[in-house]
Parts: structure tokens; C-alpha cells; sequence
């Protein structure tokens, strides 16, 4: 039987892991967080004081690691070399560090064979920054999720305030877009909008309706393959 691959990539903060998830919900696929991932890889290195941008002191130790996903209770957690480090992935030192130790090659190699192999037997919805470039070139749906700055700034204040933590909209939207920089500038698989990717941008829509929008877009594609 065929596998579904909804490939969904774009700027941090769009909304493309909330979205991705439910997508994957409603679809009854596995939903894959290949930015968790590199965080993964790069909590090692920060652990280790290891500088994200001296290539070789990278390279040297990327053996030693492995990453792999499990779902537990439905929920995607990560590991690294056997530990769950889910709790461990989202804090600012690993966001800035990710778009670093991502723009590696080598270690874009070693997660995209990883992520390619997951979806060979799965319906899967995978968000990232390479996925309809480098790791679904073929999916039957291609999502560029975006939004602007500011609005992405504010929904990340949003959450760091609800959480009772210090923000500063000023700082964080620097901070986004010094990684979006990163992430579009870098020579290997940068984050592009491919042709064949439906542009979906969310600064004037709710997840509900960025959710079923999407969901209205993949409907078309198996119309279209019946
Ligand atoms: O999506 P998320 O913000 O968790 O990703 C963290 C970082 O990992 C991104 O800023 C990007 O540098 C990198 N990444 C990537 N390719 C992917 C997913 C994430 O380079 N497919």
C-alpha cells in the first residue's frame, strides 16, 4: 500500500510543530519533529562545552552519538544515546546552538538517513527546514509555513510569559531572526521555499484555521491521485 508524506518546512515560530501535529492527528500519521533532532545533537556538544561552530571538534565526536525517536503515550520523544532528553531540547542555549551544529553537513547526513527510513514504512507528517528539498523530495503535500517576525516574536512572548518566564519581545525578535538567517543562508540544505510548496502563511490565522486550511490542501492532492 502507498505511504503518505506531508513535508512542511519553514522560519522558527511559524507555527509548523503545532500544526504538523495535529495534521498528523487528524490523519491518523506519525508525526516527526526533525528540529528535535538537531537539538538532540546539539544538547551533546553543549553538555560537553564543545564549541557548535568548530567543524572539526564536531565531526570529531559525531560517532559517538546516536539519536533515535520513540513514541510514547502517541508523543514523539527523543533520545540521545539511549536517554530521553525531550526536557532538555527547548532552551534558548540549544535553539541558537541547533542552527549552528545543523548547518554541518555531516551531521545533516547521519539525521537525514534517519528520518528518510522512518518515513519508507509510515504515513507521516515531518516539519523542518530540508524536508521537500533533501528528505521528501517526493511528498504528496508540500507545506512552506510562515509568518512575519513580529508576529512570531510575539507568539514566542506569549509562551515564555505563560510559563511565568522573563521575555523581552525586543530580544527574541532579534534572536529569530538571527536563526532564520542562519538557517536560510547556510550552504548546506538551506531552508528555501521549493516551487512545488504551497505557501501557507499564519500571521492572520489561528492554529484551527492554519489546521484546516492545510487539511483542505492535502484532501485536494488525494482527489487529485484518485
Ligand atoms: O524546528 P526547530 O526550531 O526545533 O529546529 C531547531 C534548529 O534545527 C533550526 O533552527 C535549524 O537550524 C535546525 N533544523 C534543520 N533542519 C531541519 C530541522 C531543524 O536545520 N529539518
Amino acid at each position: 500500500m502507498k505511504n503518505y508524506s506531508i513535508a512542511i518546512d519553514g522560519p522558527a515560530g511559524a507555527g509548523k510543530s503545532t500544526i504538523a501535529k495535529r495534521l498528523a492527528s487528524k490523519l491518523g500519521f506519525v508525526y516527526i519533529d526533525t528540529g528535535a533532532m538537531y537539538r538532540a545533537i546539539t544538547l551533546f556538544y553543549v553538555d560537553k562545552g564543545i564549541v557548535c561552530d568548530d567543524e572539526s571538534a564536531v565531526i570529531e565526536k559525531l560517532e559517538e552519538i546516536s539519536v533515535s525517536i520513540k513514541y510514547i503515550d502517541g508523543a514523539q520523544h527523543v533520545f540521545l544515546n539511549g536517554t530521553d532528553v525531550n526536557d532538555r531540547i527547548r532552551t534558548q542555549a540549544v535553539s541558537d546552538n541547533a542552527s549552528k551544529i545543523s548547518a554541518i553537513a555531516k551531521v545533516r547526513e547521519k539525521l537525514v538517513a534517519i528520518q528518510q527510513k522512518m518515513a519508507l514504512s509510515e504515513n507521516v507528517v515531518m516539519d523542518g527546514r530540508d524536508i521537500g528539498s533533501v528528505v521528501l523530495p517526493n511528498a504528496d503535500l508540500k507545506i512552506y509555513l510562515t509568518a512575519s517576525v513580529e508576529v512570531r516574536a510575539q507568539r514566542r512572548y506569549n509562551e515564555l510569559i505563560e510559563k511565568g518566564q522573563q521575555a523581552e519581545l525586543e530580544t527574541i525578535a532579534k534572536e529569530i531572526e538571527e536563526r532564520d538567517y542562519r538557517d536560510m543562508h547556510r550552504e548546506n540544505s538551506p531552508l528555501v521555499r521549493v516551487p512545488d510548496a504551497k505557501l501557507v502563511d499564519t500571521s492572520d490565522l489561528n492554529i484551527d484555521e492554519a489546521t484546516g486550511f492545510c487539511l483542505g490542501l492535502f484532501s485536494l492532492v488525494k482527489e487529485d491521485q484518485v
